[in-house]
């Protein structure tokens, strides 16, 4: 899916920098991340510090933004513990209400959590974090490791932002968003749309509900998007599956117009559901979209 990428934001990079990343951005296989490797040679030709770097890279991961409630552009990049580097950015859906929204912070981190990564080294953010996403990042596995830079601030970590905070400590709960022990559900299909949904249900994190789901979404041009379910300890900052889905589509260059159907897998023991979310989330983006329920 080829994307594209501002002119404005490239006119202050070195040459061959912009060069390289618009090879990158605009091939087809780009979704959204560099690997830790193109990472590593883009950086070798900005002539800037890591920390630097990335706070230029901002302004390209904020265009990510789908924002059409606020227009409140804001991006933000994670490096996850394999050295890769993730874009992310907020998701309004307009007709949705608001609680359904993606903060750049979760689709940074969960959009690295869906690639496999089992950590975040360090968080880049153009705006403040909000309150929501200080405690969204509090579940994280390497909550006392994480850097969180912002532009023209030092460094933080997040207890410098989130003092006395609650987490899953205080509901003696061990387990910790990205841990990368997976659940063993198992179902028996050939349906690939089905399988990626029971993938990232077999990695979603759900100690509070025991709701481990996932969701999967297919384009109109055959590619499936899979989101896992990141559950918080205080509930709300929650991030569904089929946000976790949708961002990374969107992050891909994908639209969710062409958004053909959708898978929803849950545990039937859980102490919740997603279904009735799902279908009125899904119904706001294309009444035309197929649900199929899956529960184990
Ligand atoms: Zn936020």
């Amino acid at each position: 899916m080829t994307q594209h990428i501002h002119s404005e934001h490239l006119k202050n990079l070195p040459e061959a920098l912009a060069a390289q990343l618009t090879s990158i951005m605009q091939s087809d296989e780009f979704t959204g991340y560099f690997s830790a490797t193109q990472y590593q040679s883009l950086l070798s030709l900005s002539n800037m510090t890591d920390t630097e770097f990335k706070l230029a890279l901002l302004p390209i991961a904020a265009t990510r933004a789908y924002c059409g409630i606020s227009n409140f552009h804001v991006g933000a990049i994670a490096e996850g513990s394999s050295g890769n580097v993730y874009f992310g950015a907020n998701i309004e859906i307009p007709g949705v209400q608001l609680n359904q929204t993606v903060h750049a912070e979760q689709s940074a981190i969960s959009h690295a959590w869906m690639h496999g990564e089992d950590g975040i080294k360090n968080i880049t953010i153009n705006h403040t974090p909000c309150g929501h996403c200080r405690q969204f990042m509090n579940e994280l596995n390497n909550v006392d490791q994480l850097s969180i830079q912002l532009p023209n601030r030092p460094a933080y970590k997040l207890a410098d932002l989130l003092p006395d905070s609650f987490g899953p400590k205080d509901l003696d709960i061990s387990s910790r968003l990205m841990d990368s022990q997976r659940h063993e559900y198992q179902f028996t299909t050939d349906d690939l749309a089905q399988i990626k949904a029971i993938q990232a249900l077999n990695q979603s994190h759900a100690p509070y509900t025991q709701n481990h789901s996932g969701v999967s979404l297919q384009t109109q041009a055959g590619d499936i998007f899979a989101g896992s379910y990141a559950e918080n300890a205080a509930f709300n900052p929650s991030l569904p599956p089929l946000q976790v889905a949708i961002n990374l589509l969107l992050l891909a260059g994908e639209k969710l117009e062409h958004i053909t159907s959708a898978v929803l897998v849950e545990n039937a023991n859980g102490s919740m559901s997603h279904l009735a979310e799902t279908q009125s989330t899904l119904e706001a983006i294309n009444p035309d979209i197929t649900l199929e329920y899956l529960s184990l």
